[in-house]
């Protein structure tokens, strides 16, 4: 796929996005985010040279949110490798990305890394031996080595506003602490986990962010071929939750979303995708961003079930 056949494909996809009119709303339980206007779409493409082809606002930044959790499950394969292993699992769930009803029969053991229950534990794995702030500088400088870019930071005031709300997360920690499968005060792992979650992006950024993904060479070297490997893996059967099967079926790439309305999905070997719409679909996931990203992969064909 050249640069000059995708380009025009972009453009007139954010169009037909335009059009489509068909938004889904934007998550309301964190407040700040409650007043975003869904009708927003942005999509970048970052092919093996390193080029980025975008089409919309894709220079706008927005919360990232459990998009971060790929990032931080990177690090943590990195610095504790296979240990991890022993505090979350690897299947997917079937049930909403704050559920906590597997919680009590897995006595604490979340299903995988990208569920609210897996991902506060793995915040969990990054604070040994870390003060929070040590623990975000870590994230953003991990973050910004990927995109190759300083300016990405993190929101402070949806951190305090997810903060002021997260009564569900509060609940997840405190539930996996009464199983020991907490190390850190909820408060503490809670704080970092909220502040991860504010980072901001834009859908450039974001492509660029998940190069080492799609294993570009253009890539800088941020975590082993392996992990990578894995990481995809997990990112094609739980990354979207309840709609994981769904993305599969319609796409057929490993992705992740986060209810700030941003996905990023990965065509191993050929590109690195960034997808924004904010209005999200039933299970919290973009509902224009999924749409587009099925337009994308049936035209270009890229799909890790296509040779
Ligand atoms: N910060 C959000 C939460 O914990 C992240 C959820 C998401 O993006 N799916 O609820």
């Amino acid at each position: 796929m050249t640069a000059d056949e995708l380009q025009p494909f972009l453009t007139g996809l954010a169009q037909r996005v335009m059009r489509e009119d068909d938004w889904g709303t934007q998550a309301d339980y964190i407040p700040d985010l409650a007043g975003i206007d869904p009708v927003q779409f942005a999509i970048s493409v970052v092919l093996p040279d390193g080029q980025v082809l975008s089409a919309g606002a894709s220079e706008q930044p927005f919360s990232i949110q459990s998009i971060s959790k790929i990032f931080t499950l990177s690090i943590a394969l990195g610095r504790i490798g296979d240990s991890i292993w022993a505090r979350v699992g690897r299947e997917p769930s079937g049930d909403a990305f704050n559920s906590i009803v597997l919680l009590e029969n897995e006595q604490g053991h979340p299903r995988n890394p990208f569920i609210n229950a897996g991902a506060i534990v793995t915040t969990d794995a990054l604070l040994a031996g870390r003060a929070p702030r040590e623990a975000l500088s870590e994230i953003l400088q991990f973050i910004r080595m990927a995109a190759g870019d300083e300016s990405i930071h993190i929101n402070r005031h949806v951190a305090r506003s997810e903060k002021a709300t997260g009564h569900r997360n509060m609940a997840l920690a405190h539930y996996l602490r009464s199983f020991d499968n907490l190390t850190h005060e909820p408060d503490l792992t809670l704080g970092t986990y909220f502040h991860q979650c504010s980072i901001e992006m834009s859908t450039r950024q974001l492509a660029l962010a998940g190069r080492y993904l799609a294993a570009l060479p253009c890539s800088p070297r941020m975590i082993s071929d392996a992990k990578v490997r894995r990481l995809n893996a997990l990112m094609l059967t739980c990354g979207q939750y309840d709609g994981s099967g769904e993305f599969a079926f319609r796409v057929g790439l490993p992705s992740k979303s986060g209810v700030g309305g941003g996905l990023l999905i990965v065509a191993p070997g050929k590109a690195s995708i960034a997808i924004w719409s904010p209005g999200l679909n039933e299970h919290g996931n973009s509902q224009a961003g999924t749409r587009a990203a099925a337009h994308l992969s049936d035209f270009t064909g890229w799909s890790v079930f296509r040779p």
